[in-house]
């Protein structure tokens, strides 16, 4: 697996031997971010040199789930930016070169160059995986990088929820259509177990994925619950997947599965 010198196809290839992961979702809101850049995180832990791409230009939300809002990624020069390391990952966001509060309002062929840039203009070094996190939806931005990375795997998140996964079916086939192998499903917000009594709530409803996954002819690779230190732990920018708690199990057992 090599990612065939990002954007560009008539240059040397900056990345050789680097495992692409790409983090797909039918909609926003499913918990997609939170897990590219937990998943980033736990191979990290797992010993692998990763990288992480958010590739939701204008939605950017990495930076605050990495506490690096506001931080600048260092220019040698024109053409080389190092990347921002944290959680022993290096990442690259527009939300560290613009401003969070004002809008991007750009058309589509401005944010294509701006990928090119992240994947061209950036030292990574030796990578074993590369995370991009992409934009919700079956937009340009996913089709042109499916299409220009042809060896990277893709991965879904959706929830439980039939409105969820019937939208992520549709990105699923996308990727199927211009060859990406599917790695598999991470099912996010599955349940809700009460810390008292520990009864299992479905809030999102229950078999959705498992169907999915049967019509996609994939599997369900985790199963991650609606956690509280989750959204507390991304809140203040410390992934969870860091730290010693029951909860970061879930994003190792994602990270040994992709990685197997
Ligand atoms: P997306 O990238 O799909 O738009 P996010 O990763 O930004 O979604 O997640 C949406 C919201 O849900 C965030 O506030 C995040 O902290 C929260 N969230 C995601 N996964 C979980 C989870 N398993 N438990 C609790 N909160 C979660």
């Amino acid at each position: 697996q090599r990612l065939v010198n990002g954007i560009k196809e008539d240059e040397t290839p900056l990345f050789e031997k680097t495992r692409v992961i790409a983090v797909g979702s039918g909609k926003g809101g499913v918990g997609k971010s939170t897990v590219s850049t937990n998943l980033a995180v736990a191979l990290g832990r797992l010993g692998y040199k990763v990288g992480l791409i958010d590739a939701d230009v204008l939605g950017f939300s990495i930076p605050r789930l990495l506490g690096i809002v506001g931080e600048r990624p260092y220019a040698l020069d024109e053409n080389t930016i190092l990347p921002i390391e944290k959680y022993g990952i290096k990442v690259i966001s527009m939300g560290n070169f613009a401003d969070e509060d004002t809008p991007l309002i750009w058309r589509g062929p401005l944010l294509g160059g701006v990928l090119e840039q992240f994947m061209n203009d950036v030292y990574w070094g030796n990578l074993d995986y590369m995370i991009i996190d992409l934009p919700p939806g079956t937009g340009d931005i996913p089709l042109t990088i499916m299409q220009k990375i042809p060896e990277q795997k893709f991965l879904l998140v959706t929830t439980p929820q039939a409105s969820a996964s019937h939208v992520a079916g549709r990105i699923a086939y996308m990727a199927q259509k211009v060859n990406i192998d599917l790695i598999g499903i991470a099912e996010n917000m599955s349940y809700f177990e009460c810390p008292d009594c520990h009864k299992k709530y479905n809030i999102f409803g229950e078999g959705e994925t498992e169907k999915l996954a049967k019509e996609l002819n994939t599997e369900v690779l985790v199963k991650i619950p609606i956690e509280i230190k989750i959204r507390e732990k991304s809140d203040i920018g410390l992934p969870v997947s860091f730290i010693n708690a029951p909860e970061a199990e879930y994003y190792m057992e994602l990270a040994k599965k992709v990685s197997e």
